[in-house]
């Protein structure tokens, strides 16, 4: 992994090796952090940050839901995001926003101040080259994902992610590109860290937010992108069966995009690549950032 060089931390920005946090954090032994993943695409106006303000909208929701105060404006975080890009010399495309409780006791209700950071990467393909054309073998994981009635779903949490990891290395162990979890009622939920569309009969079907999953971005983004193209869009409950019945499958999320899936659980997903649907999709997603789809929501929020 390629680290940046330039840090932005509790308000200034910092060299990398600067940008760090003591061992007795809270966050760090309770997992009490809200975060956010946003891609920043080079497009024909220049660098853009995709749903920037809705991303860090949801960082707000995130620390609202955790009752974590933050101890800057949505405009602050806002900035913070395309300081810590232009820092670092419009070099990498992933940024990560976290605010996490910090040094201040150990009770779990301790009113701990609220450290704040924005890091950023090269991501690049997150679940490997050239698996947008491919797609990738999932599995469903034996683990489940959280009861509504334990941990929220709909918050972008840092404890959140230890379910997600169960899913995604126990994948990774039995040789699967990624792991789908199902919800405590059995039905489908999501993937380890990405949300679910199933094709039917050319109509896209996706995991409501009931099924314990985290309400994302590119999951609306793809909502609003097939109903603008006529494709109809159902939420509903789905059965795990239906992976294997369905016409097509994909993924989406920040990191992984639109990722299809050829196969789950050692059973063929309809021709076994990605499908028209998921091409269309595709086609309609990658389209906002070389200007083929037109970006009529403002979701690219220039540098
Ligand atoms: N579900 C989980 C568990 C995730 O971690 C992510 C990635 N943030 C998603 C879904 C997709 O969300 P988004 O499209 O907002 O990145």
């Amino acid at each position: 992994m390629q680290y940046p060089d330039w840090i932005w931390h509790n308000g200034a920005i910092k060299r990398w090796a600067e940008a760090t946090t003591h061992v007795m954090s809270h966050a760090l032994h309770y997992g009490s952090s809200v975060f956010e993943g946003i891609r920043c695409y080079q497009t024909p106006q220049g660098p853009a940050i995709f749903r920037l303000t809705d991303h860090n909208r949801r960082l707000f929701a995130s620390a609202k839901i955790y009752d974590m105060p933050v101890p800057y404006s949505l405009d602050q975080i806002n900035a913070a995001c395309r300081e810590v890009i232009r820092a670092n010399e419009n070099t990498t495309d992933y940024l990560r926003p976290v605010a996490y409780r910090g040094l201040g006791g150990f009770g779990l209700s301790a009113d701990t101040p609220t450290d704040v950071a924005v890091a950023t990467w090269k991501m690049g393909q997150y679940l490997g080259a050239s698996v947008l054309e491919t797609g990738i073998d999932a599995c469903v994981s034996s683990w489940q994902r959280f009861a509504p009635n334990t941990i929220p779903a709909g918050a972008k949490a840092g404890g959140n992610y230890l379910s997600g990891q169960l899913v995604a290395r126990e994948a990774r162990r039995l040789g699967f590109g990624e792991g789908i979890a199902l919800a405590s009622t059995g039905l489908l939920s999501e993937g380890a860290g990405e949300n679910l569309f199933l094709v039917f009969d050319g109509a896209l079907h996706t995991t409501p937010v009931s099924a314990a999953l985290l309400n994302g971005i590119t999951r609306n983004t793809i909502i609003t992108l097939a109903r603008d193209a006529g494709i109809d869009v159902i939420e509903r409950d789905l059965p795990r069966e239906y992976l294997y019945l369905c016409d097509e499958l994909f993924m989406c999320g920040t990191a992984a995009e639109i990722t299809p899936i050829r196969s789950v659980d050692g059973r063929q997903v309809g021709a076994g690549k990605p499908g028209p649907v998921t091409r269309r999709i595709q086609e309609l997603f990658f389209g906002l950032f070389d200007g083929k789809t037109p970006d009529k929501y403002g979701w690219l929020e220039a540098l």
